[in-house]
């Protein structure tokens, strides 16, 4: 974190910024940041978010317009880097990425996921210019935060292989480069899953590195797809069905559980893994009703059509995908 400001003035930033952060977030990391920049000579205004919609990024791009900086930092978990990267982007501004949390793999995307679009999944924004993440600070975070992120990595074991799937039946793109990015990502967090644990640091640096190569698999793809398949299909539908929906690492690695078991992929050995690092596996564990699944299960080939995955060609009913759900023991 105190390399800020050195790392702005290096990429040529030496002059303004503009942070976009959360009122949490301001006090674990937001205000450390400001005062860094300031100490410095940089000019740094900044506003709070409080939720990543539509609303939010128009706010923002507003003050962004009125500030004109020369970048703008996210600090936060998700949804303020959400909201920072997809503003900055809008308005033509670079982006640069602070993470506070390690819950999913967003912090060095160059997609953002915004709430009240018209898209339910992530849209095209723009890669960060630099990731500056402390793992002194991130550490520090909710470990549920952490065991979200484990979900988001492992789910590459199913996304990988759905994307492999459409490139043999539909001939779409598949960059091997990163796929085996993504892939490798997802073996070293299972690999590491005993010291993904509350307060060890090392497991939560192997974690972001792992985030942030799938990041980076997705700059290099020009997509989502190395990251993002059925599971993640799954997960958007349940953020339609639900009110209150749990964690996006959270529900794509429960998906990514059923859809290793359509795969006929190791789906036991996904599942021990999230149990391991302290994710849940269940509906109940998800805190959502197993009805909710089996519905989010069904509706998850609708989501976005044109993402050719395993759910393509297993075609679930209600009745197979209460089987599915209750086979690898999510309901
Ligand atoms: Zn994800």
């Amino acid at each position: 974190m105190e390399f800020v400001a050195q790392i702005c003035t290096k990429l040529g930033f030496a002059e303004s910024a503009f942070i976009v952060t959360g009122s949490r977030t301001y006090e674990v990391a937001g205000h450390r940041v400001i005062e860094l920049l300031k100490d410095s000579g940089i000019d740094a205004s900044h506003c709070l978010v409080s939720s990543h919609t539509m609303k939010d990024v128009d706010e923002v791009e507003a003050r962004i317009l009125k500030a004109k900086p020369q970048v703008v930092l996210g600090v936060g978990g998700g949804t303020k880097i959400d909201v920072a990267k997809l503003s900055a982007a809008n308005q033509n501004v670079p982006f640069i990425s602070v993470p506070t949390t390690a819950s999913h793999d967003g912090i060095a995307s160059p997609l953002a996921s915004i709430k009240g679009s018209k898209k339910p999944y992530s849209v095209m924004a723009q890669a960060p210019m630099a990731i500056i993440a402390d793992t002194s600070v991130i550490v520090q975070a909710l470990h549920r935060s952490a065991a979200s992120g484990c979900g988001d990595v492992i789910a590459k074991f199913t996304a990988v292989r759905d994307w492999h799937l459409a490139h043999k039946v539909t001939n779409e793109y598949y960059g091997e480069y990163a796929a085996s990015l993504a892939l490798m990502s997802a073996k070293l967090v299972a690999k590491s899953a005993e010291i993904i644990r509350p307060g060890n640091e090392k497991g939560t640096r192997i974690l972001l590195e792992a985030l942030i190569s799938c990041g980076v698999a997705m700059s290099i793809a020009g997509s989502s797809r190395p990251s993002s398949g059925s599971e993640h299909l799954f997960s958007h539908a349940l953020d339609m069905v639900l009110l209150k929906p749990a964690l996006h690492g959270e529900q794509v690695g429960v998906g990514s559980v059923m859809m290793a078991f359509l795969h006929k992929f190791n789906w036991r050995r996904i599942k021990s893994k999230l149990e391991k690092v302290g994710g849940p596996t269940t509906a109940e564990a998800l805190g959502v009703e197993p009805q909710n699944v089996v519905e989010a299960l069904v509706k998850a080939r609708t989501v976005r059509p044109e993402r050719y995955t395993i759910l393509n060609e297993k075609k679930l009913t209600y009745r197979s995908a209460r089987q599915l759900a209750k086979k690898t023991g999510v309901i």
